[in-house]
């Protein structure tokens, strides 16, 4: 029988090139998005692409249940042996903006929602004697802040640090737990509306062009896969290399000046 990958949030953007990914590789899919009026498309696509066959749920993965309700549907229809968990929110939110219906709804879905869907698989792969693979998606926030994304930066510190814990405990059952971080990568979303001027401002890198949501879907599908089968715990950054350092500052000191011997307080 074919693999069977569940994807959240493949209505749009990162989730959805996933899910099209697994597609052309002949995978049974559970495709999971609160938007239900995207899923119809996205699973045609996913036919069309080569999916052995397609299941879509429209779930809000952010409330309690939601998670454990998507993992038993799924499991339902056959056994699961990858887990994407895409589905994420990034608001604009200023930090003096900041209350708790707007932290909480960013942690719920970005932090809650992938350990709960991960403990959810976990139990039924268990208790079937299976293995499994979880990819989490993360982001470069979560290793540096930025204007307006305080509880999204936290959301992918601690989905991170998540990611170490349940491959931690769930090695053992032969279940692998890991995540990719995307840099900026292009998408058309309706629930993540980003500006131009932020997405140029964000997204300068050393390999010098944009992320597309099929860099992050190659990595995925790899991470998950069989050639990756003693990696667990691990956050895979694929960012064109944004994450080495900051690409965009002028040299530190003039070109020809001798630093050598020189007064003066700067930050080096
Ligand atoms: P996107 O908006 O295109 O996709 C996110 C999907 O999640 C949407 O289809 C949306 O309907 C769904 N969703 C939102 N709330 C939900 C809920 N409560 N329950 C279920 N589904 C819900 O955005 P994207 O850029 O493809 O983001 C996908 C993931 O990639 C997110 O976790 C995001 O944080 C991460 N990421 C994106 C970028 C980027 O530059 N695009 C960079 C780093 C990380």
């Amino acid at each position: 029988m074919s693999r069977h990958a569940v994807i959240t949030g493949a209505g749009s953007g990162i989730g959805r090139q996933v899910a099209a990914r697994f597609a052309g590789l002949g995978y049974r899919l559970t495709l999971a998005d609160i938007d239900a009026a995207a899923l119809p498309s996205a699973a045609e696509d996913c036919r069309a692409a080569g999916a052995a066959e397609v299941l879509t749920v429209a779930a809000d993965l952010a409330s309690p249940d939601g998670p454990e309700s998507l993992i038993a549907e799924a499991w339902a229809a056959g056994p699961v042996d990858v887990l994407v968990n895409s589905a994420g929110i990034y608001p604009a939110t200023p930090i003096l903006s900041l209350d708790a219906r707007t932290w909480d709804a960013v942690q719920n879905l970005n932090t809650r929602a992938p350990v709960l869907a991960t403990v959810a698989l976990a139990k039924r792969a268990i208790e079937a004697g299976r293995g499994a693979s979880v990819i989490n998606i993360s982001s470069g926030a979560a290793l540096r802040a930025r204007p307006g994304a305080a509880p999204y930066s936290t959301s992918k510190a601690a989905l991170e640090m998540a990611t170490r814990a349940s491959a931690l405990e769930l090695g053992q059952h032969g279940i692998r737990v890991n995540a990719v971080a995307p840099g900026f990568v292009t998408v058309n979303s309706s629930a993540n509306p980003v500006t131009e001027e932020y997405a140029a401002a964000v997204s300068g890198n050393p390999l010098g062009r944009r992320g597309e949501p099929d860099d992050i879907a190659r990595a995925v599908v790899w991470l998950s896969g069989e050639e990756a089968e003693w990696i667990t715990g691990e956050t895979l950054r694929v960012d064109g290399g944004s994450s080495t350092g900051a690409i965009n500052l002028p040299l530190h000191w003039p070109a020809g000046t001798a630093v050598q011997g020189k007064k003066g307080n700067h930050e080096g």
